[in-house]
């Protein structure tokens, strides 16, 4: 209790004797409003760190089973069946790992992270994000290309954990179990064919200090992310059960490919790889040497056992876009006019024209989403104001829109 009458609380400065009760401790004194408030902010902190926890916990029997996990995936990705399927192996293995670790199994099975590549607008963001719907770990995704080494002009590579405690609501525990989407790794890549050229800053130093949270260490994170600086407090993250997947266009690596490949051609099994090589999707014969020679360092890629690619998007994949996901461009169209009361329809043959300006014009399938929404843009702003039920998109309609707007051959000048 207070042994002086001139105490006071440390916490809210009121004098002994204006309280009803003054607890004094070692260092100081607490009255009983604040005792009050401290229990309260401690309760709070205690619920919401348990909510984080419950929200990710993992139950085996709850856990969706890769089969599963594809047939998700095929609602919203059209094609690109081997991703899907290396990625949902690795998910699953990721939970049984943590799990293992939680029974302190003798057997201890190895993380494995995976590397994703295919040419830009075929889906690997897509397929990242549609599988974080159902993931019951914290899962976050970052953008290689803003990473550089410590005391250049950019982000730290720490940052990208910053992300993944913000998604786990700071609970570490939960973080250190995540998975985290490093999107267009390839821009890391070494800059000059030569390792022994002097470090550039954007690349190798960067593959460096990623090379250690890959390889599992302990990691001091600036809660806010963004650059480290001296006053600001850390947090310590182990990245040791954290799963990596990484994604990268990695254009011109179909060159490398071929090279070795063709070099192969001399070797004794020359007649296997000759015959029926598909020009058209060379991703699909990518090995680990490929990235090395695209300019990832070897440790990266050790780091990374899981390779696969994502196939060029043909014309019945983009067509298939257009329509049929759960969440389709041409649905959420439908859905737009149908809150107004009105039901869109469209001719077959719009579609088949909107795929074949996309080809045209070489826009993949992120210019589906633009062409359509200049085909629909005049019926957008004017619809709405009429007492019209119905509207049906036909082909001389959409030719006439396209060739109105001309913003294809803007967006594309
Ligand atoms: P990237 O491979 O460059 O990460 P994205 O996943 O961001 O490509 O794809 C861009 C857009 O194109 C997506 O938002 C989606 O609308 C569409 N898209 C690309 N590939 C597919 C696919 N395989 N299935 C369905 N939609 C796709």
């Amino acid at each position: 209790m207070a042994k002086s009458t001139n105490e006071s609380c440390s916490f809210c400065g009121k004098p002994k004797k204006d309280t009803q009760l003054l607890i004094t401790g070692l260092h100081g004194n607490i009255c009983e409003s604040c005792a009050e408030q401290a229990h309260l902010i401690a309760e709070e902190t205690k619920a919401s760190s348990k909510k984080a926890s419950s929200q990710f916990k993992i139950e085996k029997n709850e856990l969706p089973k890769p089969v599963e996990i594809k047939t998700f995936l095929d609602q919203y990705v059209i094609g690109q069946d081997q991703a899907k399927r290396y990625l949902a192996v690795s998910v699953y293995n990721h939970y049984k790992r943590l799990m293992q670790i939680e029974s302190a199994d003798e057997v201890e099975i190895e993380k494995s992270n995976i590397i994703m590549v295919g040419s830009t607008g075929t889906g690997k963001t897509l397929l990242a994000k549609t599988i974080a719907r159902l993931l019951k770990v914290p899962f976050t995704i970052v953008d290689a290309t803003v990473l550089t080494e410590a005391g250049y002009v950019g982000e730290d590579i720490e940052s990208i954990l910053s992300r993944l405690l913000q998604v786990a609501d700071y609970n570490v525990e939960s973080a250190q179990r995540g998975i985290v989407f490093i999107d267009e790794i390839d821009k890391i890549a070494r800059k000059g064919d030569n390792p022994s050229i002097t470090r550039d800053v954007s690349g190798e130093g960067v593959q460096q200090g990623l090379l250690k949270l890959l390889e599992g260490s302990v990691v001091n994170v600036p809660p806010q992310g963004g650059r480290k600086h001296p006053d600001q407090k850390m947090i310590a993250v182990d990245t040791k059960n954290i799963l990596f997947i990484c994604g990268g266009a990695f254009d011109g690596i179909n060159k490398k490919i071929a090279q070795r490949l063709n070099t192969k051609v001399v070797g004794y099994a020359a007649s296997k790889i000759k015959i029926g090589i598909d020009k058209d999707n060379m991703l699909q014969y990518i090995s680990p040497q490929d990235l090395k020679s695209f300019g990832l360092i070897p440790e990266i890629i050790g780091r990374l056992p899981i390779l696969t690619y994502l196939s060029p998007l043909d014309r019945v994949a983009l067509r298939n876009i257009l329509t049929e996901p759960k969440n389709s461009i041409i649905k959420q169209y439908k859905k737009i006019f149908e809150i107004d009361g009105i039901k869109l329809s469209f001719d077959d043959d719009v579609y088949d024209f909107i795929v074949d300006t996309a080809i045209v014009y070489k826009l993949g399938a992120r210019g589906l989403r633009s062409i359509s929404e200049d085909i629909m843009i005049d019926a957008m702003y004017h619809y709405p104001s009429t007492k019209e039920k119905k509207l049906h998109i036909d082909l001389k309609y959409a030719q006439e829109r396209i060739r109105k707007e001309e913003t294809i051959q803007n967006k594309i000048a």
